[in-house]
C-alpha cells in the first residue's frame, strides 16, 4: 500500500525537469506532497515533466522557471513558489551541471557557471526557505551531491569544488538548525544514467571508436565495484527515507549512494 506520508507538506524540487531531480518529484508527489517543479527546458519537456510528476490523486505540479546561474532567479524562485503555492517545507537542490576539461584548460567561464549552477544557488534557495522552515519548526532540506563530493575525478575541476563545498553547506546549515525540526543532508550518489552522464558517455564513445552501450559497461566498471548504474529511482527513494520520521535525527550527512564506490 502507498504511504502518502507526505501529505500537507510542500517540495521544490529544483533541476526537476530531467534525471534525478525528475525521479524525486515523482517520489515526493507519491508520498502525498504538493510538488513543485522547476528547471530548464522547451514546453515539451516541461509539459512531459509535469505530466509525470502527477501522482494522479494528489495536487497538479506546478512548473517554475528561472536559470540558477543567475542568482537573483534563485532568490526569485523561492519567493514565486511561496507566494503562489505556499511556504517551502522539503527543499531539494538538484540543479547541476557538469563541465569535463584538464585543469590547465579550464575556463574561468566555465568555472563560475558550474560552481553558480552547482553551489551557490543551494546557498541562495537554503537561505531564502529557511527561514519560514524555522518559523514552523519543520522543515527538510536535501542537497544533490556527489562522490565527487568526497573524491577528486580527473578533468572535473569546478564540478569536484561545488561537491565538496556542498557537503560543507550541508553539515554548516545542519549544525546550525540542530536544535530544530529542520534537517539538513546531501545525497551522494555514484554514476546515474541520466542527461548528465550521457553527454559523458558519448564523449566516451566517441574518443574510443565503440558503441554507447560498450561506452557505458566500461565507465561503470572502471570505477564502480557493482559495476552498476545507481537508479534515479533509488536516489529518490533515499530522499523519501530523509524526508521522513524516521529521519528526524539524521542530520548534516553525505549519504553514498554508489555501487561501493567510495568504500574501495
Ligand atoms: P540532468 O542533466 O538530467 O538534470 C539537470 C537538471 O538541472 C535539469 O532539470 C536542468 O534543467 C537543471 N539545470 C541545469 N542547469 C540549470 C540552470 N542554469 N538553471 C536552472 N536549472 C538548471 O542531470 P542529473 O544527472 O539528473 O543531475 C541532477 C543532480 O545530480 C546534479 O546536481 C548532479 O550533479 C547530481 N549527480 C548526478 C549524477 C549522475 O551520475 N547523473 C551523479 C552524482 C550527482
Amino acid at each position: 500500500m502507498i504511504q502518502r506520508s507526505l501529505e500537507g507538506r510542500t517540495a521544490l524540487v529544483t533541476g526537476s525537469t530531467s534525471g534525478i531531480g525528475l525521479a524525486i518529484a515523482q517520489r515526493l508527489a507519491r508520498d502525498g506532497a504538493t510538488v513543485c517543479l522547476h528547471g530548464l527546458g522547451d514546453a515539451a519537456q516541461i509539459k512531459a515533466a509535469i505530466s509525470a510528476a502527477s501522482s494522479g490523486s494528489g495536487p497538479q505540479p506546478g512548473h517554475f522557471g528561472g536559470d540558477l546561474a543567475d542568482p537573483g532567479a534563485a532568490q526569485s524562485l523561492i519567493d514565486e513558489v511561496a507566494r503562489t503555492v505556499g511556504s517551502i517545507d522539503i527543499l531539494v537542490n538538484s540543479a547541476g551541471i557538469q563541465h569535463v576539461c584538464p585543469v590547465t584548460e579550464f575556463s574561468l567561464e566555465r568555472w563560475n557557471a558550474v560552481l553558480a549552477v552547482n553551489v551557490t544557488a543551494a546557498f541562495l534557495t537554503i537561505q531564502r526557505a529557511l527561514p519560514a522552515m524555522l518559523e514552523r519548526n519543520w522543515g527538510r532540506i536535501i542537497n544533490i551531491a556527489s562522490v565527487s563530493g568526497y573524491v577528486g575525478v580527473p578533468h572535473k575541476a569546478a564540478y569536484a569544488v561545488s561537491k565538496h563545498g556542498l557537503l560543507g553547506l550541508t553539515k554548516v546549515v545542519s549544525s546550525e538548525t540542530a536544535r530544530t525540526g529542520v534537517t539538513c543532508n546531501a545525497v551522494c550518489p555514484a554514476w546515474v544514467l541520466t542527461p548528465l552522464v550521457e553527454r559523458q558517455i558519448e564523449a566516451r564513445a566517441a574518443r574510443d571508436g565503440v558503441s554507447f552501450a560498450t561506452a557505458a559497461t566500461e565507465l561503470v566498471s572502471a570505477s564502480v565495484p557493482s559495476g552498476q548504474f545507481v537508479k534515479p529511482e533509488q536516489v529518490a527513494g533515499l530522499v523519501s527515507f530523509l524526508c521522513s520520521p524516521d529521519a528526524d535525527e539524521v542530520r548534516g550527512v553525505g549519504w553514498n549512494i554508489d555501487g561501493g564506490r567510495l568504500a574501495r
